[in-house]
């Protein structure tokens, strides 16, 4: 698939690597912000998330939004 961003700019074909978990277009390694989230896990009372963050992608226009500054 190709990345939206890429398209967008009209720089052909790219290979897609991720879709955002935003807005859910397709984005390339150059396009697409990994960030590391913690998952909250229901375990009662106490410690409520994980030890070890997991991965989440989202494409450079929803990371700006979500990181105005
Ligand atoms: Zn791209
Ligand atoms: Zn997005």
């Amino acid at each position: 698939m190709k990345c939206y961003d890429c398209d967008l700019a009209e720089r052909g074909d790219t290979t897609a690597i991720g879709v955002c978990s935003r807005c859910g277009l397709v984005v390339c390694r150059a396009h697409a912000r990994v960030t590391q989230v913690l998952v909250h896990l229901q375990r009662g009372p106490g410690k409520s998330s994980g030890d070890r963050p997991a991965r989440r992608v989202v494409c450079g226009t929803c990371y700006g939004a979500e990181h105005p500054n």
